[in-house]
């Protein structure tokens, strides 16, 4: 007999059929009761066993975290919380549990122990959900770009430009580390190296992904990108998913609306398809909030601030117009911010994003016409010389999610940018042959995929949404 999914178990009407089923024991209540799961639901499914029927040895190792197998017939469950319930004729302990040493006891443990645990982790509850919703969103992320015409193009990971300019770089040799080959003047000599060059893990696939968009028109990215940042915050790892869509002919305008649309359709999709996993995160956030002063609460539930994303406008506003409203803001005259608001031309910090999105707007926001001195070299200048086509998406309790920009499409004036910048035309000779062979208009954006699963789960530390973080003095597993 084909062994089903306990979710699959769970949404059949009890019809007294045998089924077989596998799954990790969560509980062993009264030597009578297995609350069984297998991943594919948050639910357990309820295993009712005879005692009498079963050899007290079998069941001693019927403990919280032991693999086992069942068969039984399906029937209407008589406790209340579930509507079937499995009577069970055969139990097979497959892979028994120390109930000693198991880690993953059945009460609440705090997420920096869990941390410590990540391989045993995703057996909770929490890590469970979370994880079902990060796969889920991946789907919807691919769904959403594939359904609307978008290429999937895998760039590199290991690159040979070192000019991405988006933060500081792993690199990538196979030079002996004790004794590398030196040059005359004591530098590494990189021409030895595996490639012949310095190389680097990427930072951003946008630059190859440009070039395709030139010939491809509509493609995206989705893929590791890695960044030696020595930032130990709860909103950055070392390496982190991004999903990088880049277009030909559009402008920055249509740049935000993809990146609203998009965000919009994928939270859609999880507010759908993950119902009990969003319930149970709420859930979690909710108890988690009552320990906290009522100032600190959020104003609203997960699942209502999903759908609030998801059916309201995102705010446009100019980066200049932000830097008004933050000069005259409370906090700014209070003198309470950490870096105040003087002058135009300052790189905002997080806590003036989260002043903008948290308290001005109470909706996410999208920055766009940035200083050109804060941004990177490749976004279009505008007409006032002095700003460029870039948009930032703040979101609340996570700042940045979205970092994007209009591309400098015009050969003179990006090479004029990189001159001034010290950037070596020859480390880009194949980015400046898209501006002299059909350059064109065309836009993209960076979107971290673990912020917005942060966001979408309520969780409040990044290095809980992906299976095994990666951050400074961490790489276990
Ligand atoms: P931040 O200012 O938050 O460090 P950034 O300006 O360095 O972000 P970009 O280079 O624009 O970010 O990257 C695009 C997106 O990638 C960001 O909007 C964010 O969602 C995500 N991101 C950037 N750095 C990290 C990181 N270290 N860990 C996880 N996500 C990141
Ligand atoms: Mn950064």
């Amino acid at each position: 007999m084909k062994s089903k999914s306990i979710k699959e178990l769970l949404s059949t009407d009890f019809n007294l059929q045998e089924v077989t089923v596998n799954g990790w024991v969560k509980t062993f209540r009264s030597n009578r009761f297995i609350a069984l799961n297998d991943g594919s639901t948050l639910n357990n499914i309820q295993c009712v066993v005879d005692f009498e029927n079963f050899d007290e040895a079998l069941l001693r190792k019927v403990s919280t975290g032991a693999a086992i197998k069942i068969k039984g017939t399906l029937v209407e469950s008589q406790g209340r919380g579930q509507t079937v319930e499995i009577q069970v004729s055969e139990l097979e302990v497959l892979g028994t549990s120390d109930p000693d040493t198991y880690p993953i006891q059945p009460k609440k443990h705090s997420l920096e122990f869990l941390r410590e645990k990540a391989h045993l982790r995703v057996r909770t509850n929490t890590f469970a959900a979370v994880m079902r919703v990060r796969s889920a969103l991946s789907f919807a992320i691919h769904n959403y770009f594939q359904k609307n015409g978008f290429y999937n193009v895998h760039t590199p990971i290991i690159t040979g430009s070192d000019a991405e300019g988006a933060g500081e770089m792993f690199r990538v040799s196979t030079l002996d580390q004790k004794k590398p080959p030196l040059n005359e003047d004591g530098s590494i000599n990189f021409k030895e190296d595996f490639f012949g060059k310095e190389t680097n893990l990427t930072v951003s696939g946008q630059l190859e992904a440009e070039t395709y968009a030139m010939a491809l028109g509509k493609v995206y990215t989705f893929g590791p990108t890695f960044r030696a940042e020595n930032s130990n915050t709860s909103r950055h790892l070392a390496e982190f998913w991004m999903i990088e869509p880049e277009v030909a002919f559009n402008d920055l305008d249509a740049n935000m609306d993809l990146a609203e649309d998009f965000i919009k359709e994928v939270i859609t999709y999880v507010l759908e398809n993950c119902q009990e996993d969003l319930q149970f995160l709420e859930q979690r956030l909710l108890d988690e909030e009552k320990t906290k002063p009522q100032a600190e609460r959020s104003a609203m539930a997960l699942i209502e601030k999903l759908k609030f994303v998801a059916d309201n406008n995102f705010k446009r506003v100019s980066y200049t117009e932000a830097i008004d409203i933050l000069k005259n803001s409370t906090p700014n005259k209070k003198k309470k911010f950490q870096y105040p608001i003087e002058e135009w031309g300052t790189d905002l910090q997080s806590e003036h994003e989260r002043y903008l999105v948290e308290k001005h707007f109470n909706c996410p926001v999208i920055l766009f016409d940035y200083p050109a001195k804060i941004k990177a070299f490749y976004m279009r200048l505008n007409e006032d010389g002095k700003t460029v086509r870039a948009m930032d998406i703040l979101f609340p309790g996570i700042g940045e999610i979205v970092g994007g920009s209009q591309r400098e499409e015009r050969l003179e004036v990006l090479q004029e940018k990189m001159k001034a910048l010290g950037i070596d035309e020859k480390e880009l000779w194949w980015y400046l042959d898209l501006r002299k062979f059909g350059s064109a208009v065309h836009s993209g954006f960076g979107l971290g995929f673990e912020r917005l699963v942060l966001f979408t789960t309520g969780m409040g530390n990044i290095r809980d949404v992906i299976p095994f973080p990666r951050t400074p003095q961490n790489a276990e597993f």
